[in-house]
């Protein structure tokens, strides 16, 4: 009742795309009827939880914030919402989101804008600015995103809270509405490292309907929170030093780093020379994938259909998407074919392959060394309402720090750092080794 008092309150921020009131106020009765009874409730017993409009949950609505999928109704629940479910969560609403995913300020959706709720002017980052919000405002305890470039951990960022990516294959993928299938992870938002741990305990690992789910065991992250000791940390000299980074919070990384030092870690740069590839790789890689995922969208299977009849099969098709995709979808749709092309297809495609091959390999000889690495999660504070929409190149190039954990598949979790004199939050990114997840949260509860 509590956070539902709160929903309506906050109602201007947007956050929310459905509030399920009724069905968790039921289900949070029956949870309290099983507690009288003497029975123990699952491991996230009575968690008040919201979910981002691209995953999915049997007989409630799912639109990933499209008006393609307008309608839509889910017709199975993803892995990670059976396993909130069976844990005894509750599952508050559905949360505002950039369509499809795509976008990093939550200006692109069908339900229009959610807004920052430490600075209204602002946005809350994207895409998952929906989930992000309903933490940062105690719209619920914590929240699913999904992160395919940065969409938990930059809003996570912009919004003061904790948001963490797993490792690509750590949580189930069945029933994530898909955008870039060898990127997408979802992630989990929340304000305290334990919270975050006590739900990717319960909805990591394998699962009979993704076979990209790792089948690696899933470690006792509570227990894995409890050590303390001191590590081997690298930063990346190349991401401190790109002309990109405000230059006041890149003396406050600084000045973090000699924190470090002083209470007995080892802090050390290392060279990391692709910075400047990765955003394009990673812009050539997902708009492919995502042109190839979206294709489904025909206007025959799902949602949305133009109204408009007697069309040729392929002038309907043609009808209901253009109608149905917003902007800045058709925009990545169109660069995806394109590099897909024939005659393009090894220039764009192929090369940018060759590049996440080599970010790889990189990373993964940088992570070897250290327990480690720590970096900006995004190079400015969160920017104003309309501020980069006419210009989507600096809105992709603003992702340049997020999309590496993507590029590599390993974990990474931005954790909240300082203020800026503007008055709003940053944080700092942790990135460890594929499926080290329980090192992760460790360093980030014992840096934070
Ligand atoms: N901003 C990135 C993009 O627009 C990341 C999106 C995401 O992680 N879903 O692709």
């Amino acid at each position: 009742r509590q956070y539902l008092e709160r929903i309506d309150q906050f109602r201007h921020l947007n956050a929310f795309v459905e509030v399920f009131a009724e069905e968790a106020l039921e289900r949070a009765r029956s949870l309290d009827e099983r507690v009288r009874s003497g029975a123990r409730l699952g491991p996230l017993g009575g968690v008040v939880t919201g979910i981002k409009d691209v995953i999915c949950y049997k007989g409630h609505q799912v639109s990933a914030s499209s008006n393609i999928l307008k309608g839509f109704t889910s017709l199975y629940s993803a892995t990670a919402v059976e396993r909130l479910l069976e844990a005894d969560a509750v599952i508050i609403g559905n949360l505002n989101c950039d369509e499809f995913a795509m976008g990093s300020s939550n200006e692109n959706s069908a339900h229009g804008k959610v807004l920052n709720a430490l600075d209204t002017s602002r946005v809350p980052g994207g895409s998952s600015g929906g989930s992000a919000v309903a933490v940062q405002a105690d719209l619920c305890l914590v929240s699913l995103g999904s992160d395919t470039g940065g969409s938990v951990r930059q809003p996570a960022d912009f919004c003061g809270i904790i948001g963490l990516k797993p490792t690509y294959g750590r949580i189930s993928r069945h029933g994530l509405i898909a955008y870039a299938s060898s990127f997408d992870q979802i992630g989990i938002f929340g304000k305290d490292i334990a919270d975050v741990a006590a739900v990717l305990q319960v909805i990591a690992g394998p699962d009979t309907y993704d076979s990209t789910a790792s089948q690696k065991e899933v470690p006792d992250y509570q227990s894995c929170l409890k050590d303390n000791k001191s590590y081997k940390i690298a930063y990346l000299r190349d991401a401190l030093h790109h002309e990109g980074l405000d230059a006041e919070m890149r003396t406050g990384y600084e000045q973090f780093f000699d924190n470090l030092k002083a209470t007995g870690h080892t802090v050390e740069a290392v060279d990391f020379e692709y910075l400047d590839y990765v955003v394009a790789a990673y812009y050539v890689l997902t708009t492919a994938e995502a042109s190839s995922n979206l294709s489904r969208f025909d206007g025959v299977k799902y949602g949305y259909r133009t109204p408009t009849g007697g069309l040729e099969l392929n002038d309907f098709y043609k009808k209901s998407r253009s109608e149905g995709f917003g902007k800045e979808v058709k925009r990545r749709i169109l660069l995806g074919t394109f590099v897909l092309s024939a005659g393009y297809y090894d220039a764009y495609f192929t090369k940018a392959q060759q590049v996440r091959r080599l970010v790889v390999e990189k990373m993964n000889g940088i992570l070897s060394d250290y327990d480690a690495i720590l970096l900006p999660t995004v190079p400015t504070t969160a920017f104003k309402i309309g501020e980069k929409m006419e210009d989507p190149i600096a809105m992709y190039l603003a992702d340049i720090y997020t999309v590496l954990a993507n590029l590599t598949g390993v974990p990474a979790i931005s954790i909240p750092l300082q203020r800026h004199s503007n008055g709003m939050p940053y944080g700092i990114q942790i990135i460890a080794k594929q499926f080290d997840e329980g090192h992760l949260l460790q360093i980030a509860k014992n840096l934070l």
